[in-house]
């Protein structure tokens, strides 16, 4: 019987595996994708990845844990002297993070200021804001940017990539194509049925422990032992569009206009609609491929199997192309319609609690006991990637039943990601996520 079980091989389930592994736990991947991870939630070589919060904010605490995880695997895969050294250069890109508030917006959220916080950012508005970021702002707008080291872009491929090798040669197991498509609880241990979807062969596997973390699948999975996750969790589509300045256009940009952009991205803007956009990658032309999209356009899917197929709709399109434009304009820089080039457009796929927050806890059964033998790491939303490594390393406590850091912030962090029984029937404020 394999000692603990992780299922879902997307940034959470990565994580959770390697902080197992790491500690010489006997672990086995279960992934329904083969090698090359090609839809879900981690899709893509760039997410925002930011630190600023409240005081004792649990998600620049996450973020910044999730830096010193990557850290020591870069250092941990580097002992084996490779041809290629492992760098965190391949995983993070320092380009702090701007954010567009109305002034309203930024004087309810500085109240919440970490006071010790302020040599990390510098903020303006008026001239000054052009001045300082190359920026023109609206009377009523104050921008915020970062100051801080690997504040900017942090790469899921490349992490998955190499969380994957460290499983491997710490001895931890990876079986790709391999689907759960039943979970049930039986006295004490865990019996699954699996579908290899390239044989389509099925086994029956028993094991004492489990950890979830199937993203936008959670709840189909859950839905013998924990029905009532369909309450607590909920898959939502977002799109987002790759866009990049027409060729001939990019060339007659100057050298300064061109840094400008590259310094005014990423952007988090609250204005409105929260609209954000940041480089994806650079082409050969040594122009910028720039993902936008909206936080906050959320739909409904019906059917999370072919949601990631679904063409786009243009009028999802148009939104995002017009934010992208007025973003440039706010730049000072022009761009005509045809100037904008559609590189690529498709669904993702957002999993949310009802208060954004995401969760890491052992979960009840469907009679409402406590099971400590199962953990879910879910409904991470559009925050999961910046504190991958920290919600794994959670994840791994709570199964290993150890008491985790004895520090106030990591109780904080593991309360607030905790308990879904309480998620369920409470709402709490949307505090400090702004930042
Ligand atoms: C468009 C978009 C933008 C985002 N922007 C940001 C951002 O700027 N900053 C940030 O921090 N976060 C961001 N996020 C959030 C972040 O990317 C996600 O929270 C994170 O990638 C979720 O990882 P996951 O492992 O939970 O899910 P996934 O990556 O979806 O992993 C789940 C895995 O489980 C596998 N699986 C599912 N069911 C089964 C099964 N039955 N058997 C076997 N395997 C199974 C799937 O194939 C998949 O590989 C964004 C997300 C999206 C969609």
């Amino acid at each position: 019987m394999e000692k603990i079980l992780v299922i879902g091989g997307g940034l959470m389930g990565s994580s959770v595996a390697w902080k197992l592994a790491e500690q010489g736990e006997k672990v086995l991947l279960l992934e329904q994708q083969g090698k090359k991870y090609r839809n879900g939630s981690s899709l893509g070589s760039a997410r925002i990845s930011r630190s600023l919060g409240p005081k004792k904010d649990v998600f620049s605490f996450v973020h910044n844990r999730t830096v010193k995880e990557v850290e020591s695997l870069i250092h941990f895969l580097n002992k084996d002297k490779p041809a290629k050294k492992h760098k965190m250069e391949d995983i993070y890109s320092t380009s702090p993070v701007s954010y567009i508030y109305t002034r309203d917006q930024y004087a309810a959220i500085n109240k919440l200021r970490y006071k010790k916080q302020r040599r990390d950012y510098r903020r303006a508005s008026g001239n000054s804001a052009f001045r300082k970021f190359g920026v023109t702002l609206e009377p009523n707008q104050v921008l915020v940017r970062e100051n801080r080291k690997y504040s900017g872009t942090i790469n899921p491929v490349e992490l998955i990539k190499k969380l994957r090798l460290g499983i491997d040669k710490k001895g931890g197991k990876i079986s790709f194509n391999t689907k759960v498509t039943s979970l049930i609880k039986k006295d004490d241990f865990f019996e699954l049925e699996t579908l290899n979807i390239k044989t389509n062969k099925t086994k029956t596997i028993q094991v004492k422990k489990v950890v979830v973390a199937a993203g936008a699948y959670t709840v189909a999975l859950l839905k013998d032992f924990a029905p009532y996750m369909n309450r607590v969790i909920t898959p939502k589509r977002v799109f987002v569009s790759h866009f990049k300045i027409a060729d001939e256009r990019y060339k007659r940009l100057s050298e300064a206009e061109k840094k400008s952009i590259l310094a005014a991205q990423p952007v988090f803007s609250q204005i409105g609609k929260e609209y954000f956009s940041l480089i994806e990658k650079i082409d050969k032309n040594g122009s910028p491929i720039i993902k936008a999209g909206g936080h906050q356009i959320r739909r409904n899917i019906i059917d999370i199997n072919t949601v990631w197929d679904i063409e786009p709709r243009k009028k999802e399109v148009k939104w995002i192309r017009k934010q992208f434009r007025k973003y440039f304009e706010m730049l000072e820089i022009y761009l005509k319609k045809k100037e904008i080039k559609l590189v690529e457009g498709y669904n993702c796929v957002y999993s949310e609690t009802r208060n954004q927050v995401p969760l890491v806890t052992n979960i009840q059964n469907r009679y409402g006991s406590l099971d400590r033998n199962i953990v879910l790491i879910g409904g991470m939303s559009g925050v999961g990637a910046k504190g991958c490594l920290a919600y794994g390393w959670i994840g791994a406590n709570l199964i290993l039943g150890k008491q985790g850091e004895d520090t106030k912030i990591y109780r904080k962090a593991a309360k607030a990601f905790g308990n879904p029984s309480v998620r369920l029937y409470t709402r709490r404020p949307r505090r400090g996520r702004l930042f």
